[in-house]
């Protein structure tokens, strides 16, 4: 069927029969390349959603005052030598965990998914790697920590060493020509967006969010903490968009997944499991005040089976509840920071004037 619109004496000719195999070309993998970025039609509608969730969640380093923690930092009296070495290791493992999620990104996951709105996604998700990224060098920056030192926790801390190979592995496995037509090929991809979404921001970077929030809630090192609730947020959406790539992935390629794979990826959590409590032993070697590891171990096991569970797996520690239920309601920055409202409204205004409601697209 063909409807044609007319202006004037130009005429526009829309072919429906092409305009639907275009959108049924739409896939996660193997779908149409073209040079042109169709957005439009949508076919991914979580994509773009939270694509302008992220968006209308932006912010920028700079923006959080560092006075209060440089002054707590130098301070033996009010901050002890087990929160400066949390402190230490939070700056130490993010600032390079930061740049392996957005390399993965940019140079594995963006390149092999076909549909624009997917890559539109994971652009802003890579841009939020940068802002993490930023955000530590800022804190280094502020604290007066020799950088060198970030580099050389990185390469010497093994439990850091052990979290970082365990990644960058399923990374480096991709990284050559591949048919992505092949169920193994297939199997590889799927288990890069399982293992960086559910296994390392879903479950590897909560030993730390837990301790150093749990320090800001105690008041210490606000700037840090405020900064790491931000981080939080994002990361939440980073799940979410790797959790949605990954089902419609399996969905679309239906003959990977099998039991023996489900079997694959639960072991795979199991390996970030064992690497995330070896890693918080290493964080908090002792309890500290209002720190208590056993709380932060039994976190990991619980996050663990909920990214499991989101992604149809069975749980590993079934039954086990939420020791740190304080945690999720650190990601709900409301309008409480008086200097940070301006932004954050000007933002949302900016991100609604786009938006093309659903029955529209
Ligand atoms: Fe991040
Ligand atoms: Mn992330």
């Amino acid at each position: 069927m063909h409807k044609v619109f007319q202006v004037g004496a130009k005429t526009f000719v829309l072919d429906q029969a092409k305009a639907e195999a275009a959108f049924a070309a739409k896939k996660v993998i193997n779908g149409r390349e073209t040079m042109t970025f169709n957005l439009l039609p949508l076919k991914y509608q979580w994509a773009y959603d939270l694509y302008r969730t992220m968006k209308a969640n932006h912010w920028e380093p700079e923006d959080i005052p560092m006075g209060k923690d440089i002054e707590q930092w130098r301070d033996e009296k009010i901050v002890s030598d087990v929160e400066r070495w949390i402190i230490r290791m939070g700056i130490g493992y993010f600032s390079a965990a930061e740049g392996i999620v957005g390399d993965n990104i940019q140079h594995v996951v963006r390149e092999l998914v076909t549909a624009p709105e997917l890559k539109l996604v994971l652009g802003r998700h890579a841009h939020e790697e940068n802002i993490h990224a930023d955000s530590l060098l800022y804190m280094i920056a502020s604290l007066g920590i020799n950088p060198h030192e970030c580099e050389a926790m990185f390469e010497d801390v093994p439990t850091i060493v052990r979290k970082n190979e365990f990644v960058t592995k399923v990374s480096k496995e991709l990284r050559r020509d591949l048919d992505l037509t092949l169920p193994e090929n297939k199997r590889l991809l799927a288990k890069n967006i399982f293992v960086f979404g559910q296994c390392m921001e879903g479950t590897q970077f909560y030993g730390l969010f837990g301790m150093i929030l749990s320090l800001y809630r105690q008041n210490k090192f606000p700037g840090i903490g405020q900064m790491f609730r931000y981080t939080l947020r994002d990361e939440s959406n980073h799940i979410e968009v790797f959790r949605n790539l990954f089902m419609d992935l399996v969905e679309e390629n239906r003959e990977i997944w099998t039991a023996e794979f489900k079997e694959e990826l639960r072991e795979l959590m199991r390996e970030a499991i064992k690497l995330e409590k070896e890693f918080i032993r290493d964080c908090l070697p002792v309890n500290a005040v209002g720190l208590a590891v056993e709380e932060f171990l039994t976190y990991i096991d619980y996050i663990a089976d909920r990214r499991l569970e989101g992604c149809g797996l069975t749980p590993l520690a079934a039954g086990v509840k939420n020791p740190l239920p304080w945690l999720a309601e650190m990601m709900d920055i409301k309008k409480e920071q008086n200097f940070f409202e301006g932004r954050v409204t000007e933002y949302q205004k900016a991100s609604s004037l786009t938006v093309a409601s659903d029955d529209e697209l």
